[in-house]
């Protein structure tokens, strides 16, 4: 097992450096190797990207990604940003299936802007498609109408479209991620009012039959966001395209209250990924060392299991972090009165010595 180790900017090296001891900890043959990536390759090499860097990427089994950017890029030019090194590594690894969980930590119940009976025992899996739909539909752009309500008015335009292998592909991954799971689906389109979503719907209907053991149901995605907020218990895995899943695995996500907790996956059909947490580089409290490591440590976990096919190590990883928040450790993001508040490396050093 070949890993590619990217820790980025701003909190990336601190917050990446905890999840690397803890994988190497485990025991498993697994080989890192670690390359610049985002603000920090632009440094060195002039480019967020470098040759070298998607190479090795591409070469690895899976990505362990930390964060870019840091607000001294923000006025280069837009391919130069650090920001265009992942948008780089989804096109050239070919990363169509985003997958967030959102799970709620009985310890942390009280994070939630939620009634804790509503969110306690919370555990469920967004699975958004990443490389299609309104976001890269052609045409778009803007030009002058020459229909529609003002003719002669400038407008501006986006195309919606989804193929059937498309849908396809982002359905299997949902129906197998179900497997790993309480095989339950809920699909989320808007195809009451949008013939891509008819057609999501109707695609994702027919590839539900290859998988009897698992339920699938259809939901519109404003009833989804509803119930979201109503009752999210009532969901297991969620797959929906990409402008819809964009929100939907944001609000999931506030679920639980926590942006330092909350690791995610992207996935291409050789279940090669980019493993990264699902927040930003914190320039804010970079080199500060109390940024809180265990969004990336449970995206170590995610790339085991999804990756590199190691349930048992991914478990214990996850029941290790568990057993740090029930000893009342917490970094200063989680932090709550009563419990003892510790910096990154501690963090680190005791999901270590839980595992
Ligand atoms: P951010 O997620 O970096 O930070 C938002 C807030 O959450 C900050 O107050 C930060 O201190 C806090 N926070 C985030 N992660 C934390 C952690 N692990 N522990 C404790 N506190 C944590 O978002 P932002 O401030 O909007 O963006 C900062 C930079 O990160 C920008 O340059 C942005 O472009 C970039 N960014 C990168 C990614 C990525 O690499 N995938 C994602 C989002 C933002």
């Amino acid at each position: 097992m070949k890993i590619a180790v990217l820790p980025g900017d701003g909190i990336g090296t601190e917050i990446v450096a905890e999840a690397v001891k803890v994988l190497n900890a485990l025991d498993l043959k697994i080989e890192m190797e670690t390359a610049l990536v985002g603000g920090a390759a632009y440094k060195a090499h002039g480019h967020p990207l470098p040759e070298a860097t998607l190479k090795l990427a591409k070469q690895a089994d899976a990505v362990l990604f930390g964060a870019v950017g840091d607000w001294q890029y923000d006025n280069l030019e837009r391919a130069l940003r650090p920001e265009q090194a992942i948008l780089g590594l989804r096109k050239n690894l070919g990363l169509f299936a985003n997958l967030r969980p959102a799970i709620c930590y009985e310890q942390l119940v009280d994070a939630s802007s939620l009634k804790p009976e509503l969110i306690s025992g919370l555990d469920i899996l967004i699975i958004r498609e990443l490389t299609g739909d309104v976001y890269f539909g052609q045409p778009r752009g803007r030009r002058v109408a020459t229909d529609g309500l003002f003719p002669g008015a400038d407008e501006a335009f986006d195309t919606m479209r989804y193929s059937r292998p498309e849908i396809e592909r982002i359905a299997h991954v949902a129906f197998q991620a179900a497997r790993k799971r309480s095989r339950r689906v809920t699909s989320v389109d808007k195809a009451n009012v949008l013939e891509t979503f008819q057609f999501w719907r109707d695609v994702v209907t027919e590839v539900g039959l290859q998988y009897p053991d698992v339920e699938l149901d259809h939901m519109y995605v404003d009833n989804a966001a509803m119930q979201l907020v109503r009752d999210p218990k009532k969901f297991d895995v969620v797959v929906t395209g990409n402008m819809f899943g964009d929100i939907l695995s944001d609000e999931a996500a506030m679920l639980t209250g926590s942006i330092g907790m909350l690791p995610s996956a992207s996935l291409n059909a050789s279940k090669q990924g980019l493993y990264e947490p699902s927040h930003g580089s914190a320039p804010d409290i970079a080199g500060k060392g109390i940024a809180n490591p265990l969004a990336t440590i449970l995206s170590a976990a995610m790339m085991l299991r999804y990756s590199l096919d190691q349930e048992a190590p991914a478990q214990r990883i996850e029941a290790a972090v568990k057993s740090v928040l029930a000893q009342g450790l917490r970094t200063a993001d989680i932090f709550s009165p009563g419990t003892t508040r510790v910096s990154t490396l501690e963090m680190g050093a005791a999901v270590l010595r839980a595992l």
